[in-house]
């Protein structure tokens, strides 16, 4: 029953468990494919938006190259200055991200200016493309940090070329100012939720527009950020998933580097937001598979309990059974007891007479039977009074089992104050030696009886034995048992007389 209890237990184990690893499995999974299904997005949208930015710079790459090549070629006077502003002119309406084309000498001062008069003594010598380009002789164009536009305070950022006199010496720089608005207007139409953005940066790390925009972020170097000092040492595409440093959101990147432009687009999205909807799936699964794994327990529970409940029952169930067999053996016991002297009673008797005679055939041994038969017992309870008598009884029960010691024999209160003893696989010798025995003991006890000649208890004994056929009828052999008894009564009491048959 404990090992039903057991099993419930391991069954319940079984199905808890697996049901609990297969949905923590499944979840765990199902994050999996939503982180992965982010990534996707989010390389997919900087793939795009990379794109995009690339073709502007190229745009205005091509555009300097122009300006570049004119102002080599035909100096930069102020006719050619003339003539290159009404060029720009009508280039610019085409390129609506543009703000701005700027020409500037050798010494930083402007020479031309595209969208608005060139302030008196305006000078650029501070800023880092002028400052770049002069430095080094490299005829690839130059994308700068953010600046705040000194023209109309708008943040831009500037790409731009060098040009050279006829000496190949440095001659001064055309810059084109690209309005971050602009990019903003673009990014700001891409779903990237709250915790998202989306940048544009440098290779070197410098940020160049930011979505949301942050002004303090303008300029920044990254290159310290994951992105930069892990990611992309050994990848141009890929995707990551840090806390920032700037605010502490943790963030999935998906990044891109231009292949010919220093150019790094990044598309973050915030991962609490990303996996909002895997959230609320996993939470509804956690709460069905409790419900389900409280109802299994419950059920279990039940079935414990009623398996203890059948278990008690079944216990005290054979509990009363092993009372009832005991009692039934005491019983049996009780029936086949004298109830005054303790020794078997004539029932008894009668039954183990049979089977000694039966044992007796069978294995042809001689059956010994004695009656014994108390002298004047009549006159003891006359002068003693019953109780005397009834406490004489047992003593004499006493005495008689003391002397017949063989395992095998009985002795039965036969009726009375009569009693029988049978002795199996015994002659009518070792009959008379136990007869002879019991007047023996009984003399030494000495129990005194003043009414009787003798002036104390004695009895007469009856001896009769059997063998074989003779055992048929033990009727038989009880009569010859009490001729036998009568016999010694009549010649006098307090002795013994062997009958045969
Ligand atoms: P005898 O020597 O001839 O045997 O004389 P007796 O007086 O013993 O005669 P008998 O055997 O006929 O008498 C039996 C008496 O034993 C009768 C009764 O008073 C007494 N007796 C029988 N059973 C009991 C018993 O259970 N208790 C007591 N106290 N006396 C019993
Ligand atoms: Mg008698
Ligand atoms: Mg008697």
């Amino acid at each position: 029953m404990k090992r039903d209890t057991h099993l419930v237990v391991l069954l319940l184990l079984v199905i808890g468990s697996s049901l609990a690893s297969l949905t923590v499995w499944k979840v765990l999974a199902s994050r999996d494919r939503a982180l992965e299904e982010v990534n996707i997005h989010g390389l997919n949208l900087a793939q795009a938006l990379a794109t995009y930015s690339e073709g502007i710079v190229r745009q205005s790459s091509l555009l300097l190259l122009g300006l570049v090549e004119r102002l080599e070629t035909e100096g930069s006077g102020p006719a050619q200055i003339q003539r290159l502003s009404a060029l720009v002119s009508r280039q610019e309406p085409l390129m609506p991200q543009l703000s701005g084309i700027t020409i500037y000498d050798n010494q930083g001062h402007w020479l031309m200016s595209s969208n608005r008069p060139i302030p008196a003594g305006a000078n650029s010598t501070d800023r880092a493309y002028f400052i770049h380009h002069r430095d080094d002789p490299s005829r690839e164009i130059f994308i700068g940090p953010p600046i705040m536009s000194r023209s109309n305070q708008e943040w831009v950022i500037t790409i731009s070329r060098r040009f050279n006199d006829p000496r190949g010496e440095f001659a001064g720089v055309v810059s084109v100012t690209l309005g971050v608005e602009n990019f903003l207007r673009l990014f700001g139409k891409i779903d990237v939720g709250q915790e998202g953005a989306i940048g544009l940066s440098h290779t070197d790390g410098t940020l160049l527009v930011r979505y949301p925009f942050r002004e303090q972020d303008m300029g920044r170097n990254f290159s310290k950020s994951p992105i930069y000092a892990k990611y992309l040492v050994d990848r141009s595409v890929g995707t990551a998933s840090f806390t920032s440093s700037l605010d502490g959101v943790e963030r999935l990147y998906a990044f891109r580097k231009s292949d010919r432009l220093p150019l790094i687009t990044t598309v973050a999205l915030g991962k609490r937001e990303a996996l909002a909807a895997w959230r609320t799936e996993a939470l509804l699964s956690a709460v069905v598979v409790t419900g389900l794994l409280g109802l299994t327990g419950l059920i279990g529970w039940f079935l414990i309990l009623d398996i203890r409940r059948r278990t008690k029952a079944e216990d005290q169930l054979r509990g009363a059974q092993q009372q009832l067999l005991s009692s039934n053996r005491q019983l049996e016991l009780l029936a086949m007891k004298d109830a005054l002297t303790g020794l078997a009673n004539r029932r008894c008797f009668d039954e183990s007479l049979a089977m000694e005679a039966r044992r007796a055939q069978r294995e042809g041994t001689t059956l010994a039977l004695m009656m014994i038969d108390i002298d004047y017992f009549k006159r003891f309870n006359d002068s003693l009074g019953h109780v005397a008598g009834d406490a004489c009884l047992q003593t004499v029960g006493r005495i008689f089992e003391a002397c017949v010691r063989r395992p095998s024999d009985l002795v039965a209160r036969y009726g009375g104050e009569e009693m029988g003893v049978i002795m199996p696989d015994t002659d009518s010798d070792g009959a008379a030696v136990v007869a002879q025995l019991i007047l023996d003991r009984l003399k030494q006890e000495n129990i005194a009886h003043n009414t009787s000649p003798f002036g104390r208890l004695s009895v007469s004994i009856g001896i009769a034995t059997a063998t074989g056929s003779q055992l048929d009828h033990l009727q038989g052999l009880i009569e010859m048992a009490d001729q036998a008894l009568y016999n010694a009564k009549a010649f006098g009491r307090n002795q013994f007389v062997s009958g045969g048959l």
